[in-house]
């Protein structure tokens, strides 16, 4: 069975409507600040149930401007998974902040709440208890979010979700009797989804920061846009007579979304119940026909949006080696890729000091890892494909 092209890890589907919406922006008054970037915002609102929400240009530029809301300075510390990508912790280090990491949790690959709990034990005995915790969402399965945010009021930090893997995710939150979905910020301060080709929709490049805090709202709005406002409200006293229709009132960035990006993302978030229900219908193949193998597999503890599968290699079980199977699935046409790296494991942070060992769980996961191919538009025959693979992989002798 040849394959010419390679399957790739994950790719976004486009359709017709997108195109136009897109195209129609382009023949409009507005590409940039018109309509489009606060429909698309009213669009996520109303879909997920939150309050308030500020598009960006990427999910990396929400997380900067959500640590900046939350005022994280020189100082400060902010805490997250190393099974992330480094978005999620040099967010922090924009703000001139240290971070900090917490193992995962072997079965959820989430960060594991009691090594949390721990943590904080300790750091509030030293004296440096985090200002804001980044649990990230990883690849799609909702965090502990009841357990986290218990902790948060106990030991006083801020919640930012990074929910870049996991629109459309859910969770039963017991408190409420009902379900909570990701992004209503139900149990956290504000949450962050991304809007890369790889995501659940896309919008090119683009981000959202969600919140129901009307006064972090505002300064999301500001640091979007180099944190000048034109609300007179906030303005600072001037000279009577002169003219001041803005103000600089904070040092802000140009975050900004395009309304050619948000009439993408209009379009994309019409499709999200179709694309989740793909994603799920490709997992549910995964989960049913990759038992009896030497591997793990993520719990699945909540409602994911499965926006990454992923298989742990038992080594207890086989001498294959992820190296092997990475190499065997690129000869056989299967771009798989691995996710993630411990983010402190790369070399930039291990020139701040970071060293192997920190996360054992973490490091256990990322060299047996492997990421096998999930998107919308993966065909049967192709699931077939690399479950037949994988399957010759491991009963053959290397
Ligand atoms: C993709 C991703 C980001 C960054 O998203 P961008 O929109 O590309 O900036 C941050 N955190 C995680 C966990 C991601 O997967």
């Amino acid at each position: 069975m040849t394959i010419k092209k390679m399957i790739p890890y994950g790719r976004q589907e486009i359709f017709k409507e997108d195109i136009d919406a897109v195209v129609s922006v382009l023949k409009s008054d507005f590409l940039t600040q018109g309509p489009c970037v606060p429909n698309f915002q009213g669009a996520v609102e109303n879909k997920i149930g939150v309050k308030f929400s500020c598009a960006t240009n990427s999910a990396t530029s929400a997380l900067h401007i959500s640590c900046l809301a939350l005022g994280v300075g020189p100082g400060d510390s902010v805490w997250t998974s190393p099974n992330s990508f480094v978005a999620s912790s040099n967010a922090a280090l924009y703000c001139g902040a240290s971070v900090d990491f917490i193992d995962i949790n072997s079965e959820t690959l989430n960060i594991d709440v009691l090594a949390l709990e721990e943590k904080l034990r300790v750091a509030k005995r030293l004296n440096n208890l985090p200002k804001v915790v980044i649990p990230v969402h990883f690849a799609g399965l909702p965090c502990d979010m009841i357990r986290i945010s218990e902790l948060s009021h106990e030991y006083g930090f801020k919640i930012i979700e990074d929910a870049s893997h996991a629109l459309g995710a859910s969770y039963f939150d017991k408190l409420n009797s009902a379900e909570s979905l990701i992004g209503s910020c139900d149990h956290s301060d504000i949450c962050v989804l991304s809007f890369h080709p790889i995501k659940m929709i896309t919008t090119g490049e683009g981000g959202m920061a969600t919140t129901n805090d009307s006064k972090l709202f505002e300064r999301l709005l500001l640091f979007r846009s180099h944190g000048v406002t034109s609300n007179k409200k906030l303005f600072d006293k001037r000279p009577k007579g002169e003219l001041w229709n803005y103000q600089q009132i904070e040092l802000g960035f140009n975050y900004r979304m395009t309304d050619i990006h948000a009439a993408l993302g209009i379009s994309q978030l019409k499709k999200l119940d179709y694309f989740l229900e793909q994603r799920r219908d490709v997992a549910s193949q995964y989960f049913a026909r990759l038992t009896e193998l030497p591997i793990t597999i993520q719990a699945q503890t909540s409602k994911s949006s499965h926006h990454l599968y992923t298989i742990c290699i038992n080594p207890d079980l086989t001498s294959k080696s992820q190296k092997q199977a990475f190499d065997h699935f690129l000869d056989m046409g299967i771009g798989a890729n691995l996710h993630y790296i411990p983010i402190y494991l790369q070399p930039f942070y291990e020139n701040l000091g970071f060293r192997r060992g920190y996360c054992p769980n973490a490091e256990f996961y990322f060299r047996n890892c492997l990421s096998l191919p999930i998107f919308t538009t993966l065909r049967r025959s192709e699931i077939d494909y690399v479950v037949n693979t994988l399957f010759e992989f491991f009963q053959s002798d290397v």
